[in-house]
């Protein structure tokens, strides 16, 4: 393998550059072309591809987004796309992928893999650290403290005027962010989508709760069964039937997905894109670049993306115990 690319695909997480710069600098230190492919699936098919040198990748290590943009792209779910992706890489001679993004872009990845053989390996690039294969995504560690600094700034405000509060954090299908920022933000609840929330449990203990403390903070993950924050909010208003109580809603929104990334983002990106490249160049393909328990691991596309990645039960519990 001589020439390989990389790219960034769907939502952008904090960290995504500083696995660029490590997929970059180590193609080069192993004798390698490389080459950046400019907003993802959509650039591969419009041509946007771009030789990359170790100064491409100069002073983005702490900064958020990606220099290579990201898109979505709905031309690449046709099989006419594919192929012209592929083309426009044949026609550069690239031999192998790097792809950093979430399961959307690793479910494309295997399926261009298995139509023109090209080797791929991916990088988990996403804030809601719902990846399985490795214990935390790109991004996660940098968005739970952007959303713990906001509860913070809120709970300010919300003792100050005894309100109970509804932060609602990203997370469609997933409650980690939710989970690790409301125990770190010292929440009363976490509502989140893998678990089915009780609201006439969260009435009674809210009840219980406004007898010992006068606001309370609930973290809620915007895919939770009960709905988003303002609906949720709404339903427990209306069971509580309390006109002296005063309830509000903050969403974060994408406030979550930008700024510096944390140094134990810098570090996992890093060491993902590094493992990454080392992948390719050892034949492994259709599968993602990961750490667990400390390990660089490699796991296939197909559980990356087909098997679930639990929730911690002992943070649920966490949540429970020390919210009384
Ligand atoms: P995030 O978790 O942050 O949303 P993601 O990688 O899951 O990131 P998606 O938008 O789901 O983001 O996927 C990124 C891109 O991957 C899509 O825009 C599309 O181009 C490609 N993709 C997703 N699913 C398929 C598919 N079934 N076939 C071909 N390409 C796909």
């Amino acid at each position: 393998m001589k020439k390989i690319a990389v790219f960034t695909s769907g939502g952008d997480s904090p960290g995504m550059n500083a696995c660029v710069r490590a997929v970059v600098r180590t193609a080069i230190f192993k004798g390698l072309e490389v080459y950046g492919i400019y907003r993802g699936y959509e650039g591969m098919i419009d041509g946007e591809i771009k030789r990359m040198h170790s100064y491409s990748v100069s002073n983005i290590v702490q900064r958020g987004g990606t220099i290579l943009k990201s898109a979505r792209s709905e031309k690449f779910k046709t099989p006419e796309g594919r192929k012209k992706a592929f083309e426009n890489l044949k026609a550069l001679g690239i031999e192998g992928l790097i792809a950093i993004g979430g399961d959307g872009t690793f479910t494309g990845a295997k399926i261009f893999n298995e139509e023109f053989g090209i080797p791929v390996v991916g990088c988990p690039g996403t804030i809601d650290n719902d990846i399985y294969g490795t214990d935390y995504t790109i991004g996660f560690d940098t968005a739970v403290n952007t959303a713990l600094e906001a509860i913070d700034k809120i709970r300010d405000t919300a003792a100050a005027h005894d309100r109970i509060f509804f932060i609602e954090v990203m997370g469609r299908d997933a409650g980690f962010l939710a989970v690790e920022s409301g125990i770190g933000g010292g929440a009363e609840f976490v509502m989140v989508p893998e678990t089915a929330t009780d609201l006439d449990a969260v009435v009674k203990s809210l009840k219980n709760l406004r007898k010992s403390k006068s606001s309370s903070i609930i973290v809620v993950a915007e895919g939770d069964d009960e709905g988003n924050a303002e609906e949720i909010m709404a339903k427990i208003k209306s069971k509580i039937k309390d006109e002296s109580k005063e309830f509000k809603v903050t969403t974060l929104g994408h406030i979550q997905r930008g700024g510096n990334p944390t140094a134990r983002d810098r570090v996992l990106a890093s060491r993902c894109g590094m493992a990454a490249v080392e992948g390719l160049l050892i034949g492994k393909s259709s599968c993602m670049a990961g750490v667990m328990n400390q390990e660089v691991v490699y796991t296939p596309f197909t559980d990356c993306i087909g098997k679930t990645k639990p929730l911690i039960e002992d943070h649920l519990k966490l949540i429970d115990i020390l919210s009384i």
